[in-house]
């Protein structure tokens, strides 16, 4: 559940960027390895009808700037743009642009950071430039939407006849977080109401994974239920480049009202508490794999498909494709791995109070996994086969209670561990303002909720002059009944609880 995250490396790229922006139609930050690499742009007559205005502030003098400029430098071809077609590799890629082997072969050679480049997929874009006398100059592969492989050679304003070594660096675009709110009623579908109210397709899929124990949220929400939602988004050059994670929530459907705070647990991992600190999912989980079907329920009587006799189906068939991971379904100590008769390859785990749960018909195991390992809840113990009794590909997933089996599918599942108590009253202070968010500031129009409340999760508060601008349009009403700290500031020292 981790999202994007840039660090603030890209400051200075971004001085590059606002003043050749207008040559590239690319809003990324490059040539942090500023000065050579600045004249060389302006040297390679590309940018030579743009206006020239210093490219970082406090770079190079103007006197530096001009003896640069007037040294030899290879002529170095504009900007080209190459699209990945299916069945194209990086070799193929370079030889339509006109590029000998030895410059694709010298890239890959750069190491891990340019790894990206052998597996590109039909739709991937490059821009490269290349030297007139036959070299890579430059090359740009954006990663995501915050990260870029920036590859450019490091004498290429140093004219002469040597090339330049290629150099491989990640240019971060300089991003900041921004911690929003948006609230508002089921009207039509809940998918429907939370993208007309402006919620990010990847914050509403959250929201349907946090509740998926308690409400199905596609299924049980109805026109007139309220929903609520605070998260971070990632802003970048004015544009948000990644959203979530979802920091609180709260839905209200059939007269119940359901919040839910994100809290990192003592493991390190993070989890979403009630108000009490009573986590939302449960010790086991349902499915411990992405299924596409059940192709065999729960089922003390069931006809054997194979063996055609009356045998007691103790568990749940899931059908998957072959190789499909399959998750531990609880903490656990692993108990059993190995072949089993009908089971073929499983794997068997001992949970706390008396759960045991068995994973059977799996392709291969994990690598390394042995008896005696403890495992975390997710973690990958296996992949999807049909070994011993099967007629296809599926995991046969077991869970037992002191031996008994239970329907997974259907039991009452045993609750996640509660936060500690001596951890209780710092989340407790924590997630009032958060309340407050979710419920108390009627009247707040989103936009002005999204575009003022900047609170930042790693600065807390932020400049006031920001705050007080949101707080002068804020409803009278608000501005009698919450203070300037609980309508902006989350507190941000304690984001973990
Ligand atoms: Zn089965």
């Amino acid at each position: 559940m981790d999202f994007l995250r840039a660090g603030s490396h890209g400051a200075l790229g971004i001085g590059l960027f606002v003043c050749l922006g207008g040559a590239h139609a690319n809003p990324f930050s490059y040539g942090s390895s500023a000065g050579l690499h600045a004249a060389a742009f302006n040297s390679s007559g590309v940018l030579g009808a743009h206006q020239s205005r210093p490219l970082l502030t406090d770079q190079l003098e103007h006197d530096e700037r001009q003896a640069l400029l007037a040294k030899s430098a290879p002529e170095i071809t504009p900007w080209q743009e190459i699209t990945v077609a299916p069945g194209d590799s990086l070799s193929k890629l370079f030889s339509r642009a006109g590029l000998p082997a030895r410059e694709w072969v010298a890239l890959l050679n750069l190491g891990e950071k340019v790894k990206p480049l052998e597996k590109l997929r039909p739709g991937d874009t490059l821009e490269l430039r290349k030297t007139t006398s036959g070299h890579l100059a430059e090359l740009r592969f954006k990663l995501n939407s915050v990260d870029t492989l920036s590859v450019s050679r490091s004498n290429l304003g140093g004219g002469g006849n040597n090339p330049g070594e290629l150099e491989a660096e990640i240019v971060h675009l300089d991003t900041h977080t921004r911690r929003l709110s948006v609230r508002g009623t089921v009207d039509g579908s809940l998918s429907q109401s939370l993208s007309s109210a402006g919620v990010p397709p990847n914050v509403a899929t959250q929201l349907a994974h946090i509740y998926r124990y308690r409400a199905n949220l596609s299924r049980h929400m109805h026109p007139g239920d309220a929903f609520s939602v605070v998260y971070d988004a990632e802003y970048a050059d004015g544009k948000r480049v990644a959203a979530g994670p979802v920091i609180a929530a709260s839905i209200t459907t059939g007269g119940q009202n359901l919040k839910a705070f994100r809290a990192v647990n003592d493991d390190g991992e993070v989890r979403y508490y009630d108000a009490t600190g009573k986590p939302y999912e449960p010790s086991l989980s349902r499915h411990p794999l992405k299924y596409s079907r059940v192709s065999s329920p729960f089922n003390p009587s069931r006809l054997h498909p194979i063996l055609r006799v009356r045998r007691p189906h103790w568990g749940v068939d899931f059908a998957a494709a072959r190789g499909t991971p399959i998750h531990a379904a609880g903490d656990g100590v692993v108990t059993f791995v190995g072949r089993k008769h009908g089971y073929g390859r499983i794997v068997q785990l001992r949970h706390f109070d008396g759960y045991t749960t068995r994973y059977g018909h799996m392709y291969e195991f994990v690598d390394g996994i042995e008896k005696g390992d403890r495992v975390r809840k997710g973690q990958v113990i296996g992949y999807v086969g049909a070994t011993g009794e099967a007629t296809g590909p599926h995991l046969h997933y077991e869970v037992r209670r002191d031996g008994r089996a239970h329907n997974p599918l259907t039991m009452k599942l045993p609750d996640g561990e509660s936060l500690p108590q001596a951890r209780l009253a710092a989340f407790t202070n924590r997630i009032q303002p958060l309340i407050a968010r979710l419920d108390d500031v009627p009247d707040m129009p989103n936009t002005l909720i999204a575009s003022s409340a900047s609170v930042d999760a790693r600065h807390g508060c932020i400049r006031a002059s920001g705050v007080n601008a949101a707080f002068a349009l804020a409803p009278k009403n608000t501005r009698k009944r919450h203070s300037l700290a609980e309508l902006f500031c989350v507190a941000s020292s304690d984001t973990n609880a």
